[in-house]
């Protein structure tokens, strides 16, 4: 989970520092934003194993993490839709 939240990190301030230096940040936005929601939605569901039936019951808002994690994947541009802007960037 630390290695996930770390790499999410360092990718967003990578493209915030790339996005005030150049136009075109196409594949680095892409990159970032799929990343960092597989990392969101990865991380929610540690934290429900870690939890336990706790983690799965509406009452400890776990689950509702969960939930709001992977809206990520579907909101401003799904993470199929990233896939396609990195293959395309990638010429393929
Ligand atoms: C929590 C949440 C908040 C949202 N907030 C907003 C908002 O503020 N403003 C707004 O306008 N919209 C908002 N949306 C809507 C969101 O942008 C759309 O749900 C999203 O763009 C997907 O469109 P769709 O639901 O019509 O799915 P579809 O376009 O029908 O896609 C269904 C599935 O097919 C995949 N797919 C579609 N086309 C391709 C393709 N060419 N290649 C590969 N896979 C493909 C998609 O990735 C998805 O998995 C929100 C959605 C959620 C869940």
């Amino acid at each position: 989970m630390k290695v996930r939240v770390e790499s999410s990190r360092h990718m967003l301030y990578h493209y915030g520092w790339l996005s005030g230096h150049r136009k075109a940040v196409y594949l680095e936005a892409a990159m970032t934003k799929l990343h960092i929601a597989d990392c969101w939605v990865k991380c929610c569901e540690d934290a429900i194993q870690i939890h336990g039936g706790y983690g799965y019951m509406t009452e400890y808002e776990v689950e509702r993490e969960l939930r709001d994690a992977i809206g990520s994947k579907l909101y401003s541009g799904t993470s199929e839709i990233q896939r396609n802007i990195i293959a395309a960037m990638l010429g393929l």
